[in-house]
Order: structure tokens, then sequence, then C-alpha cells
């Protein structure tokens, strides 16, 4: 991963934009890092671009760093002396600005294809919710099964506890509410089973 030479909280985004040369272009200002000879490949595809010299013309102390070895890059014209660019002459890479992938298309008649080169930055990486085990998603569904029946089972007996004798189907069983007690409190502890998995 480089970095942008002009952002350098933005790190380059590599993208296949321009037919087969991927570039590396910046999300921020789409700027764009040609490695030593993807310049060179991509403008020779034009009549005025395959003859051309790509050393710098008048090169100059750039003040930009290069973003694959951090020597200071030469500032001078690519082709055509309007065509100010940042070259690297210790890798042979060279950075333009936005602007400039237009301008070299057009100094050298290049047609076709984008004059500028837009990316996303990359979307951090989502956050995958734990493989929920089908087997955990069974038992919790009993549980869950379990405790309501417990709850309804201890609902029951208490209703029949709490009413007349003579309006209820038959007497309160303490041994069908302590059990549906059980159930309820088995039910919920296996709900709640796991759960501190979440804060880890
Ligand atoms: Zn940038
Ligand atoms: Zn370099």
């Amino acid at each position: 991963m480089i970095n942008c030479p002009k952002c350098s909280s933005e790190a380059l985004v590599e993208t296949p934009a321009l037919g087969n040369i991927p570039l590396d272009v910046c999300p921020g200002c789409s700027g764009i890092w040609f490695d030593k000879g993807e310049l060179e490949a991509l403008l020779k595809q034009s009549p005025a671009g395959g003859s051309a010299d790509f050393n710098l013309i008048n090169p100059k102390a750039g003040s930009l760093a290069c973003p694959r070895c951090k020597n200071k890059m030469s500032r001078g014209g690519l082709v055509n002396p309007l065509l100010l660019v940042d070259k690297c002459e210790a890798c042979g890479g060279v950075w333009l600005d936005a602007n400039e992938l237009g301008l070299a298309k057009k100094l050298l008649g290049v047609s076709g294809g984008s004059s500028e080169v837009k990316v996303e930055r990359p979307a951090a990486a989502p956050v995958e919710p734990p493989a929920r085990d089908p087997k955990i998603v069974l038992i919790k569904t009993a549980a869950g099964v379990g405790a309501l029946l417990g709850l309804a089972g201890v609902s029951f007996e208490m209703y029949l506890y709490f009413s007349p004798a003579a309006s209820v189907p038959r007497a309160p069983s303490a041994g069908i509410a302590v059990a549906s007690a059980l159930l309820f409190a088995g039910g919920i502890l296996v709900l709640n089973w796991g759960k501190e998995d979440r804060w880890s």
C-alpha cells in the first residue's frame, strides 16, 4: 500500500481503469501514480507517444516525495514542456495530478479512454457476524419454548390456587408448579447462556 504524495493520509487505490495498466489513484485528489514503464506503456498507444522521449524536460527539484521510495521527485516537462509532472529519478515512477492525465492525452493526441480516473476509498472490511451454529439455535429455540411453557404452567397453577375451588377444573398441584418454575428458570438460563461472548 502506498500513500498519496500530496495527501499524506490517503492510501492510493489500485484500479484497472485504463485498460490493462493498473493505476494507483488517490481517492482524495484523484492524482495518479504510474510505476516505471506504466505511463510510457499508456502513452505509447498514441502515434506521438510511440517515439517520445520520456526523460523530463528542464527538470527541477520538486517538493513531492516519491510515494514508492520516498526520494524527492523532480518536476519537469514530460514529452511536452507544457506537461509538468513529478518524476522520481530513483525508481522511474511518475506522479500526475488529476488534471494532468487529460493534458497528457491531449498533447499526445490520444483519443478515447477517460481523461480522469476517480476511485472510491475502499470500504472498511465488514465485520462478519459470528456464524450461528444451527445446533445452538435449536437449543435456544427449545429453551425459549420451555421457558414459555414453564411460565404458562406457573401461571395456570397460580390461577388454580387463587381461584375459588368450585370454579376451577382441578386442585392446584405443587409438583406441577415447581416443575413449571424449574422449566421457566432453566429455559431463561439456557437462553442467556453464551451471551458474554458478545462482549469479548
Ligand atoms: Zn491525494
Ligand atoms: Zn521513487
